[in-house]
C-alpha cells in the first residue's frame, strides 16, 4: 500500500479513536513541570501526570502524535537507517483500563489489517520480556504469531528514570537479508538485536510499576498501557524507502538542500548523504524546538540548538555551502508537517530569523576557530603527539563556539584523540567562575547543568527490581 506520512498518522489516531480512545494533540517539546527531562523524548513523557493519577483524565484511553528529541541518537543520524535526533511517537495509552489482551491484538490489527496498514504478517517479530508468559502466550495463542517469530529478551524492560515502567514487548519488521549488515552466526543476527535487518518499529509498554525519585519500584495502583511507533520507520516500510530519510517527511528537505550546494545531489556519494541527511534531520529538530519556545544559548536546552545548528552548518561547508543557509530551509519544513503541526509556518520568520542570526555569529567565529583547529593538529602531528589538550578544545569551546563533539570529530577524522577529562575540567573551572560572578542569580544556570546530565534511561536498582520481576509470573 503506497500512503503518505500524513495519511499513515491519520490512520492511527482513527484506528484508536475507532477503540474508543481521545485524540489529544501533541505537548510541547519543552517538558512542563518535569525537571527530569531536558527534551519530551517519547509520548509517555507527557502523560506521567495521568499515569500517577496527579491528574485524571477525561477518557481513559488516549491516542496521541507527540513531537520528541532525542539528544542521545544525534551521532546515529545520518549513520543508521532509523534514528533522527526529532521524530514523531505515535502512541495509544491507557491510563488504568485496558491492558496486555487487548493492546497486543489491537496492535496486531492495525500493522495487518488491509483495512489499515495491511503489512506482511511473515515480516513481523515480536520480543518478550521472558518472565511475560502473558504476554507471549497472547501473541502465540490469541494473534497467531509462531514461536520462531517471538524472541524472549532480558532487555524488554521499559524505564525512563522516574515514572511509570514496567516490561514490554517490541515489535519489529524484517527488511530482508539484504539489510543484514552483520554475519549470519553473529550474536546480534535476530530481531532484537543491533542488526539493521530487524527494524524496531512499536514498543508496547505494559506499565505496572513506578520508578520512584529515590530508585525504588512500586506496584502502580492501576495496570497502564503505553505504547510509542516511530512514524518516520513505518512510512520507510510504507514507501518502501531503505532509510527513514528517503520518505515524504525528508525528500522535499533534501531537495531544497542540493539546490543550495555546490552541484550536489543525494544518492552519489555515500558522506554527502550522510551530510544531506544531518541537515534534514538538525533543520526539523531546530525548528520545532524553537517554534515550542527554546532558544540557541550557552546551556540545557539551548546549547543542544546551537550544537544542532553548528553541525548542520559544517554538513553545509562539507557540500558546498557557503555562508547561512539552514533558515533557507525552514518554509519546507512547514510544508510539509503543516497538516498535523501548523506551528512552524506559523512562526516561520521568527524561527528563520533566530536561525540565520545564529549561523551569521557562528560563521564568523568559524574561520578563525578552524585555522586554530587547523594549526593545533599540524602542531599536534609534527611532534609527534596523539592529542589535543583540554586546554585547546576548551578554547576552542570558550572562544570560538566550537561545540566540544565538532574539535572531537575533526581531531578523530585526523587520527587524534582529545583530552575529554582535561575539557570537563575546564568546563567545570568556568562554570564555577560564572556561578561566583552571578553571585545569588544562579538557580537557573546550576538547574541547567543538572538537566545537562539527565541521559535518556537511568541505572536499575537491581536487587528491587528483581524483587519485581518476580512478580510478573502469572
Ligand atoms: P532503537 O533501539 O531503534 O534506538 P528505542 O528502543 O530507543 O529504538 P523506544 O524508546 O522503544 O526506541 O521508542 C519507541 C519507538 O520510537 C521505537 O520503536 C521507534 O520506532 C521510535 N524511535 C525511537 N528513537 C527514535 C529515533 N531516534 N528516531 C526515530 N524513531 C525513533
Ligand atoms: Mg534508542
Ligand atoms: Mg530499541
Ligand atoms: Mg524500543
Amino acid at each position: 500500500k503506497e500512503l503518505t506520512s500524513s495519511q499513515v498518522r491519520q490512520m492511527f489516531l482513527d484506528f484508536f479513536k475507532e477503540k474508543g480512545h481521545m485524540v489529544m494533540p501533541s505537548a510541547s517539546l519543552i517538558p512542563q513541570d518535569d525537571p527530569t527531562l531536558l527534551w519530551i523524548n517519547s509520548g509517555v513523557a507527557t502523560m506521567k501526570k495521568y499515569f500517577d493519577g496527579s491528574v485524571v483524565p477525561k477518557n481513559h484511553r488516549i491516542t496521541s502524535s507527540q513531537k520528541s528529541i532525542r539528544t542521545n541518537d544525534i551521532e546515529n543520524v545520518g549513520k543508521t537507517a532509523r534514528h533522527q535526533t526529532f521524530f514523531e511517537m505515535l502512541g495509544n495509552f491507557s491510563v488504568g483500563d485496558y491492558f496486555k489482551k487487548e493492546v497486543i491484538p489491537w496492535a496486531w490489527e492495525f500493522l495487518t489489517s488491509p483495512k489499515w496498514l495491511g503489512l506482511d504478517p511473515n515480516k513481523l517479530y515480536v520480543t518478550v520480556y521472558p518472565k511475560d508468559t502473558e504476554a507471549y502466550r497472547l501473541w502465540h495463542e490469541v494473534v497467531g504469531l509462531p514461536a520462531d517469530h517471538i524472541v524472549k529478551l532480558e532487555d524488554n524492560f521499559w524505564d525512563i528514570g522516574e515514572g511509570p515502567c514496567g516490561p514490554d514487548s517490541e515489535i519489529f519488521y524484517d527488511r530482508g537479508q539484504e539489510n543484514n549488515d552483520v554475519a549470519e552466526d553473529d550474536p546480534e543476527n535476530f530481531p532484537g538485536g543491533e542488526n539493521a535487518r530487524y527494524l524496531e518499529i512499536w514498543n508496547i509498554v505494559f506499565s505496572q510499576f513506578n520508578h520512584l525519585p529515590n530508585g525504588k519500584y512500586v506496584d502502580q495502583p492501576h495496570k497502564n498501557i503505553d505504547t510509542g511507533m516511530g512514524l518516520e520507520r513505518v512510512v520507510s516500510i510504507i514507501q518502501d524507502a531503505p532509510t527513514n530519510f528517503e520518505t515524504d517527511l525528508f525528500m522535499p528537505i533534501i531537495r531544497e538542500t542540493e539546490k543550495l550546494s555546490d552541484g550536489k545531489s543525494y544518492g552519489k556519494v555515500k558522506e554527502d548523504d550522510v551530510a544531506f541527511k544531518i541537515i534534514a534531520d538538525h533543520i526539523r529538530a531546530v525548528s520545532f524546538a524553537i517554534a515550542d519556545g527554546a532558544l540557541p544559548s550557552n546551556s540545557g536546552r539551548g546549547y543542544v540548538l546551537r550544537r544542532l545548528i553548528r553541525r548542520a552548518d559544517l554538513n553545509g561547508q562539507r557540500l558546498g555551502i557557503k555562508g547561512a543557509f539552514l533558515y533557507k530551509l525552514v518554509p519546507i519544513v512547514g510544508e510539509i508537517m503543516k497538516s498535523h503541526y501548523p506551528e512552524v509556518t506559523d512562526q516561520q520568520s521568527f524561527i528563520q530569523k533566530v536561525i540565520k542570526n545564529e549561523e551569521e555569529r557562528f560563521q564568523v567565529t568559524l574561520s578563525s576557530g578552524l585555522n586554530l583547529l587547523d594549526n593545533l593538529i599540524a602542531e599536534a602531528k609534527n611532534s609527534n603527539e596523539k592529542t589535543i589538550s583540554g586546554k585547546d578544545a576548551f578554547k576552542l569551546f570558550d572562544t570560538y563556539g566550537f561545540p566540544y563533539e565538532l574539535t572531537f570529530e575533526a581531531a578523530q577524522d585526523a587520527g587524534l584523540r582529545v583530552d575529554k577529562d582535561g575539557f570537563d575540567e575546564e568546563m567545570k573551572a568556568q562554570k564555577e567562575r560564572a556561578r561566583k560572578a552571578r553571585g545569588n542569580l544562579q538557580s537557573m544556570g546550576s538547574q541547567d547543568e543538572t538537566l545537562m546530565n539527565i541521559k535518556d534511561k537511568s541505572e536499575f536498582e537491581y536487587g528491587v527490581l528483581e524483587e519485581k520481576h518476580a512478580k510478573l509470573i502469572d
